[in-house]
């Protein structure tokens, strides 16, 4: 197959869970909804599971129903110290400079954000652009809308060139079904919407050497 594009998420993704940088943002999330929307301590939780599952993300969720102010709340989530927590990737430098395509990085997140962590992983001349949660409108993965703003950005019309890096099912669900080809990165599931599964996106070499041959 030849493919034009990849796609790659980033939190969880491009580092490993174990770093503790997402939990540490979900712990962010809980003080803001405490802090500043004055959320009774037992309701915290269920609140962001629900905004999860209906919406996509804790953020969606609280602009629905509190009107929050955007960029208020991903400054505070995001304020931790990531250059301590996400250390710099040589190897990962050198992966994705050997890949002959346009990489784009998939996010959730907000640029600020993601610039700090490819600036802290030492990867961001690899990088053609950031797709965040403001390119996507605030309507972000896994709604099928977030997938084709990315092809858009992308300049690519045809799902079936592009391969997708996730630590998340839910997110490669909509991808599959678009005809990305989907990887999923961290932990091994039996999932249809799943292609392939590896453990870090180190291993790219391996198990898609298309990437590095057959490109238009
Ligand atoms: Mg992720």
């Amino acid at each position: 197959m030849a493919y034009t594009t990849l796609f790659l998420d980033l939190d969880d993704t491009l580092y490993p869970s174990t770093n503790g940088l997402w939990h540490a943002i979900g712990a962010r999330m809980d003080d803001y909804m405490r802090a500043r929307l004055n959320l009774p301590e037992d309701k915290i939780s269920t609140l962001r599971k629900h905004y999860f599952l209906e919406y996509g993300t804790t953020l969606r969720g609280l602009q629905i129903h509190y009107q929050v102010d955007t960029e208020d709340f991903l400054d505070y989530v995001h304020d931790l110290p990531i250059e301590q927590i996400v250390s710099p990737d040589p190897e990962l430098y050198e992966l994705l400079s050997s890949i002959p395509l346009p990489i784009f990085i998939f996010t959730n997140a907000n640029r600020k954000h993601a610039t700090r962590v490819l600036d802290s992983l030492r990867i961001m001349d690899c990088i053609t652009d950031i797709i965040d949660v403001t390119t996507m409108n605030y309507i972000s993965k896994p709604n099928t809308h977030a997938y084709y703003t990315s092809l858009r950005i992308a300049g690519e019309s045809n799902p079936r060139a592009c391969v997708y890096l996730d630590d998340s099912v839910r997110n490669l669900v909509p991808a599959h079904e678009l005809g990305f080809f989907t990887i999923l990165v961290g932990s091994q599931v039996q999932n249809p919407s799943v292609r392939l599964s590896i453990n870090r996106p180190h291993e790219l070499k391996i198990v898609m050497p298309d990437l590095w041959n057959n490109h238009r």
